[in-house]
């Protein structure tokens, strides 16, 4: 059994868990589950691929409410949130998650962490460099970029399938050369570099498959959810997503529940694979986490600062034509309200509360 931090007064999470729990429940097991604890435990330990999964960490939390556990603590160190020492309550790692991702930080995992926490996201771990007040984006270390002659220059990339460990598109392959030419073209609008498919894989610079669990380069995926997609920093070119998600393109509103926007992914990968790392802005593209059934794909001036300091400014784009706000200098706690449209915060909170009515009369 895992240790288990005592929970102190500060630490116990007020009314609002069975919330966060149903909305858990609703992202993971959306047709079958209907907020009972021994289900989730069950569903949780049948999807569980590592100890470090999401779902270990809600094993957990079933008996344990919101104390910081070391399923948690596994989870957080999976993507660059190590435990310190002296840190036995978890007050720390937490404050650092919260500083990193732009949250208020309470080191308590209060609602808005909880939620995040529970949000699917990137595979690449974050960094955790001091934002301040004009740029958040960030690089990997030693700022590796693609070195190429100065001024435009080309890169290619091939989308490949089924040519193992590749698994097949899930997706129509129009749809998801679409969603990638797209994708690209966001990116080649504000630097100046041009991206052209090739169907000559091996000799692409950007290479793009679908992959499932454990395929070979260290970092498995998870099944649905959890982890969407991974990318490597230049020159390497691979760009890898978890086949096991529900992948969608167009309007998420006709998504099914837990459907993950092809395009939005594609263009957060393909930042990586510029040299951009994670950025602490919530709106930005280059932000970790992504909700189901949403579509976020248009660069932010933080992602845009960003990638032009790594290549330059493409000498067609004005910054003013941007139609996103500045959230660079935002607060975090008002840049973390922007990530979310009035709509969907609305579904999300009503979702669970009409559950919980339901699972209150049905027990
Ligand atoms: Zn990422
Ligand atoms: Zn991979």
């Amino acid at each position: 059994m895992h240790a288990r931090a005592p929970m102190s007064s500060s630490s116990a999470l007020p009314l609002p868990l069975p919330f966060f729990f149903l909305h858990l429940l609703l992202l993971l097991f959306p047709p079958c589950c209907t907020g009972c604890s021994r289900h989730l435990l069950l569903h949780a330990g049948a999807n569980s691929s590592s100890s470090s999964s999401l779902a270990d960490m809600l094993q957990v939390q079933a008996g344990d409410g919101a104390n910081v556990t070391d399923g948690l603590r596994r989870y957080l160190a999976r993507f660059g949130y190590a435990s310190v020492p002296d840190d036995a309550d978890g007050q720390l790692v937490v404050r650092l998650y919260q500083s990193t991702l732009g949250l208020p930080v309470t080191g308590r995992l209060d609602n808005r962490t909880l939620d995040l926490l529970a949000t699917p996201r990137c595979g690449v771990p974050d960094l955790h460099l001091q934002p301040n007040a004009t740029a958040r984006f960030a690089f990997f270390e030693g700022q590796p970029r693609w070195a190429r002659q100065p001024g435009h220059f080309l890169l290619t990339y091939a989308v490949v399938s089924s040519s193992p460990p590749y698994q097949p598109l899930p997706l129509p392959r129009k749809a998801v050369r679409r969603a990638f030419r797209r994708a690209f073209a966001r990116w080649a609008r504000v630097i100046p570099v041009r991206f052209r498919e090739t169907r000559d894989y091996n000799m692409a610079d950007v290479r793009v498959g679908f992959l499932a669990g454990d395929h070979g380069d260290g970092e498995p995926f998870d099944g649905p959810l959890g982890v969407l997609g991974h990318a490597f920093s230049p020159p390497s070119g691979q760009l890898h997503l978890d086949a096991a998600e529900r992948w969608a393109v167009g309007d998420m509103a006709d998504a099914d529940a837990g459907a993950v926007d092809l395009e939005s992914v594609a263009t957060h990968e393909i930042g990586h694979v510029l040299g951009l790392a994670h950025s602490s802005v919530p709106d930005a593209i280059m932000y970790p986490s992504l909700k189901p059934r949403t579509r976020k794909t248009e660069l932010t001036l933080d992602d845009v600062r960003g990638v032009q300091a790594l290549y330059g400014s493409n000498p067609r784009f004005s910054l003013s034509s941007l139609s996103e706000p500045d959230t660079s200098s935002a607060s975090p706690a008002a840049a973390y309200t922007n990530t979310r449209s009035p709509g969907k915060t609305t579904t999300a909170t009503a979702i669970p509360l009409l559950l919980l009515v339901a699972i209150t009369l049905l027990c």
